[in-house]
């Protein structure tokens, strides 16, 4: 019977308890499921390895050779069996703890041992090694690479170990060898791209004769894994595309006022790429979805605004959402402020100012009424707020555009909320300071176009960087004073991981009572989660109003803040950070002209990945070369941006971050499949629609809007 269809049950070496956990901790229904378990490792049984060649304690090995001596330590329970055991060349200790008196050795036998090394007084020695004497040995074991597969505890429980998934996937073998499989890429791809049919990659990813095989078979499975991502995401494009949307195509009075009179620096060469691409968009009649990427700093506020005039322009109106009540207040104050020359301009050539309003949590009900009665008139142009914005009261006569600030802090159906707010979805604008790798950006934001600002403002100095342990305070609190007095502002951010737990507050109030006493003389500001809005505003605008010098806060300043004239920013228990995070802390400080510090402090004993964290902060500026690195090392699970988000698929053998460059052409390959076909009509791709119906990796709501 075909594989894909077999009931896991009723496959040798399984039956109706052992289906039942297998369909719980793996989601194994079928045969065809289960050959889809890919081992996570394989031993290499054909090698053996002399004692001298073992270098790690993390690699199962095979040896041949022989006992030459041995002897119990110990009585009873207690009771240890140690033995020399010798390849001819040099010797290593092999030793039992458990079940002594089972242990039969003889001198005189050729023994072939299997077993993981392990480091006990910098030497090596095996624990509960696996002997058996060369005579046993059944010859095929000593071939190829085994393999071994992720279980879970009540796997074990039920005896289903690497070993008997093991057995299970062998006795399916024969099966797939003889009937084959339809396979899930057509001829012509597999052909194109030089892969593996699909029967001959499952054979070999579980049972290869030698590592380039298994290479193969694996380049072949990831691919598919890729690809069909890939077609998802396209295909979701594509229909995104037909989306009809409001066409703006005039470039009118507010945009020509503020560009040619207000503009108070030259836009970047970036900026003016992003905001043409912008243009571009919402002039083709059809909806825009484009995330803005720019690393901190790099000016994504003046395009956001520039933006939302050409909206106003046409007769829309425009609105900005900021993730914190901090940022989208700032926000507003700085359009507020860009905007000013327009209002006062007597000018009659020049167009009155956009007419534009707040709205978070903490606009009471009175200022509200308003401002909603304002938005249905229409009398409103850009509205900025928090997600207090998305409210069913909160209603527009014409929304045309929404921006998205640091994007990544919202979630799916809260940005899916702004579709609604007019009768056709308003053009989407998301922007992130959080770079993003590219194979990342392709997967997670692979439906949306992208736009870059690759610039910085001139004139920036970049952020020196520069790691200590907690042991030098007294040199950087002198360091704090010399800044301070050169008219300087200064940062120390805690980490708030969770905003709840009372020890991380508990750190923040004793850091600030610490330098309350050591700088008697400064005025020093305290920022945090649990503070009332209100008072938390009051607190930021004395140190944004040069009135206090220090602004001890946890990371509620981690986004979006902007104050030039603070030039360090020194962040406590660097360790608990992320890269990310860490870089767009860094971002609060290089606004100004002065040349600016950022200090990482830990304490002097750390892990290796720590060490490597902190490096990589003292050794480059570069978000992106920070994003790439920090996918090398956490993975795509756990990057910052995708944390709340999560990636809407699971990967089950691709890598995002060790397979950009196969991730790259199978999205090429889904292109053109979808572009001579985007709806998987032809009868000769009937099986890539199939299959994405199977996979069903459109979970959920992913793709509503990104
Ligand atoms: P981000 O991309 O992090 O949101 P902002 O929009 O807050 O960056 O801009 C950071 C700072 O750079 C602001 O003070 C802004 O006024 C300034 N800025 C933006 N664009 C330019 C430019 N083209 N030239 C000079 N300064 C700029
Ligand atoms: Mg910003």
């Amino acid at each position: 019977m075909d594989l894909s269809i077999r009931n896991i049950e009723y496959c040798k070496g399984v039956g109706a308890k052992r289906a039942d956990i297998l369909r719980k901790e793996l989601g194994v229904k079928s045969a065809l499921d289960m050959l889809y378990q890919f081992p996570y490792k394989y031993i290499d049984r054909s090698r053996f390895y002399f004692i001298h060649e073992i270098e790690d304690d993390d690699t199962y090995v095979q040896l041949i050779g022989h006992i030459t001596e041995w002897h119990t330590i110990g009585i009873g329970n207690a009771q240890r069996l140690s033995a020399t055991f010798t390849d001819g060349r040099h010797t290593i200790e092999l030793v039992w703890f458990k079940g002594v008196k089972y242990v039969k050795l003889e001198r005189n036998v050729q023994y072939l041992l299997f077993g993981k090394p392990s480091r006990f007084n910098h030497q090596y020695n095996f624990v509960h090694p696996e002997l058996t004497p060369m005579s046993k040995v059944q010859p095929e074991l000593m071939q190829g690479l085994e393999p071994h597969y992720n279980t879970t505890e009540p796997m074990k429980r039920a005896g289903l170990n690497s070993k008997a998934l093991r057995t299970i996937i062998a006795h399916l073998i024969p099966e797939l060898q003889q009937q084959g499989m339809v396979d899930t890429l057509g001829m012509d791809l597999v052909q194109r791209y030089h892969l593996m049919r699909l029967s001959e990659a499952l054979c070999n990813i579980h049972f290869p004769k030698d590592t380039p095989t298994m290479q193969k078979a694996r380049e072949r499975l990831k691919f598919e894994e890729l690809f069909y991502i890939q077609l998802q995401i396209l295909r979701q494009m594509k229909r995104r595309e037909q989306n009809v949307g409001f066409s703006m195509p005039i470039v009118g009075k507010s945009f020509h006022s503020f560009y040619q009179n207000c503009l108070p620096f030259p836009l970047t060469n970036a900026q003016k790429r992003v905001v043409r691409e912008i243009q571009t968009d919402i002039k083709s009649g059809k909806q825009m979805n484009r995330l803005l990427q720019g690393d901190v700093g790099s000016g994504k506020t003046i395009v956001a605004l520039l933006t939302a005039l050409l909206a106003v322009d046409n007769g829309y109106q425009a609105c900005i959402m900021a993730p914190t009540e901090i940022l989208a207040n700032q926000h507003y104050e700085t359009i507020q402020q860009l905007l000013s020359p327009l209002t006062s301009s007597p000018h009659h050539l020049i167009a009155s100012s956009p007419k534009i309003a707040l709205l978070t949590g903490s606009t009471t009900a009175k200022q509200r009424q308003p401002i909603h009665e304002q938005l249905r008139s229409g009398e409103i142009n850009i509205l900025i707020g928090t997600h207090a914005l998305l409210e069913d009261t909160v209603q527009f006569a014409n929304l045309g555009l929404c921006i998205i600030d640091e994007q990544h802090r919202f979630g799916v159906a809260q940005r899916a909320k702004l579709w609604n707010k007019n009768t056709q979805p308003p053009h989407i604008l998301v922007m992130t300071a959080t770079p993003i790798p590219r194979t990342l950006a392709m997967t997670v934001y692979g439906d949306l176009q992208v736009s870059i600002i690759d610039e910085l403002p001139p004139g920036r100095k970049p952020v020196h960087t520069l790691h200590y342990s907690i042991q030098r305070r007294a040199s950087i609190n002198q360091f704090i004073a010399q800044q301070i007095d050169m008219g300087r502002q200064v940062y120390v951010v805690y980490p708030l991981i969770n905003e709840n737990e009372k020890l991380d507050l508990h750190d923040l109030t004793n850091g600030y009572n610490q330098l309350c006493e050591t700088f008697p003389e400064y005025r020093i500001s305290m920022v945090h989660g649990q503070m009332k809005a209100k008072d938390k505003d009051e607190q930021m605008q004395r140190f944004v109003a040069g009135e206090t010098q220090i602004l001890v806060a946890t990371t509620v300043i981690e986004v979006g803040v902007n104050v030039p004239n603070a030039s360090v920013m020194i962040i406590e228990n660097a360790e608990r950070f992320g890269l990310s995070q860490l870089h767009q802390l860094r971002g609060r400080v290089g606004r100004g002209a002065e040349q600016s510090y950022c200090i990482l402090l830990t304490r002097v004993e750390m892990s290796k990945e720590t060490r490597q964290r902190m490096d990589i902060m003292v050794a480059t500026n570069d978000g992106f070369r920070i994003a790439e690195a920090d996918l090398q090392l956490r993975g795509p699970g756990d990057l910052e941006g995708t944390q709340q988000s999560g990636l809407p698929f699971e990967l089950h053998i691709a890598s995002l971050s060790t397979d950009g460059q196969l991730l790259e052409v199978a999205r090429q390959a889904a292109m053109e499949v979808l572009d001579a076909d985007p709806l998987l009509e032809q009868s000769h791709n009937r099986i890539y629609k199939q299959r994405l119906d199977y996979l069903r990796i459109a979970a959920g709501n992913w793709g509503e809007i990104s």
